[in-house]
């Protein structure tokens, strides 16, 4: 993530934020500029003098991206193809924390370039959320031909560490979420053809053995042991599937995390051209390692409590390589 600041005074900002909280300038986040902008009473005119509004879900969901027509949500918001009704007030107070997740993925995936195709653009394969309420129903959480589903209780910090405790898992997070559903969908969308599908096969395994039979045998069996000398968590041993989402998910981890400490002057910037494993190695292992350091010297978790085994590695440098061949200059 860049490291933003405000236009006015200069102070850091944060993709999240609605107001510089120094100057209390109010602020928006301009998705073609990919930067946090000032919205002065209500509006922002960019350097070619075009005028820019706020989304309209800023109350419901604390959207603070901008639109170019008053009154029409953003590209964001758009994406959300179901959330809770007005009636369910216990979704709808999770529901910003699902949004806030989404907007960091979508501004993260301008970032880097790749490909986000709609639903209005494609009908039966184009992006979409679901995110909805697990207050009276079962919600399972899973990508489906671009329909990804969210299930917004886990925005809810007691809920989401008891699900963590239950499936033993290091690390949970609502954007954890959507980094990992999200590579669902670019596998399906990215690996076309019979080399990039044969090469994906070789390192993830055969995707096509039955899914719920494997589902079955993980929560019977668990992970196999010596797992993680070759996966990078215990539920992407369930399914080739599984492998390749954490995969993807723990690349948008790493890339998001090496990209902002460059920003903040923490890490050199000569990356440029480098090979995503080869950074990891470099860069990213010895800035984890640190990192997981001084989380300890503050009394926390380990920021980033994973190994990273020469068989990880070359999986998310197989993803790594996967997007930037899909990479759309949109910017
Ligand atoms: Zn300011
Ligand atoms: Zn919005
Ligand atoms: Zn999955």
């Amino acid at each position: 993530m860049r490291a933003f600041s405000c236009r006015v005074c200069q102070a850091p900002l944060v993709i999240e934020n609605v107001e510089c909280s120094v100057c209390m300038t109010p602020a928006g986040y301009s998705r073609l500029e990919g930067d946090m902008v000032p919205v002065v009473e209500g509006r922002y005119q960019d350097a070619g003098g075009a005028r820019w509004f706020r989304c309209r879900n800023m109350e419901l969901s604390g959207c603070n991206w901008l639109v170019s027509y008053a009154g029409e949500q953003c590209f964001s918001c758009g994406l959300t193809r179901t959330r809770p009704p007005d009636a369910d007030l216990e979704g709808l107070a999770l529901y910003p924390v699902a949004e806030g997740a989404k907007r960091h993925l979508i501004a993260e995936l301008d970032r880097i370039g790749l490909p986000i195709v709609t639903r209005a653009e494609d009908p039966d394969e184009g992006l979409c959320f679901d995110l909805l309420s697990s207050v009276n129903e079962k919600i399972i959480m899973g990508h489906d031909h671009g329909a990804v589903t969210i299930d917004l209780a886990e925005g809810d910090d007691v809920i989401r560490v008891k699900m963590q405790r239950e499936f033993r898992e290091p690390f949970r997070t609502m954007l954890g979420h959507f980094r990992h559903e999200i590579g669902h969908y670019y596998e399906m969308l990215l690996v076309r053809g019979d080399e990039l599908l044969t090469r994906t096969r070789d390192l993830f395994g055969d995707d096509t053995i039955d899914y719920q039979e494997a589902i079955e045998r993980h929560y019977e069996n668990g992970a196999p042991p010596g797992w993680d000398s070759s996966y990078i968590s215990s539920y992407a041993t369930m399914h080739p599937f599984e492998d390749f989402a954490e995969s993807f998910a723990h690349f948008l981890h790493i890339r998001d995390a090496v990209d902002t400490a460059n920003n903040f002057g923490l890490i050199s910037d000569d990356d440029d051209g480098m090979k995503f494993g080869d950074l990891v190695r470099s860069t990213w292992i010895p800035l984890s390692t640190a990192l997981n350091q001084i989380n300890r010297s503050m009394g926390r978790r380990p920021l980033y409590p994973f190994r990273l085994p020469d068989p990880v590695i070359e999986k998310l440098d197989f993803v790594a390589e996967l997007a930037a061949g899909a990479r759309t200059h949109r910017r």
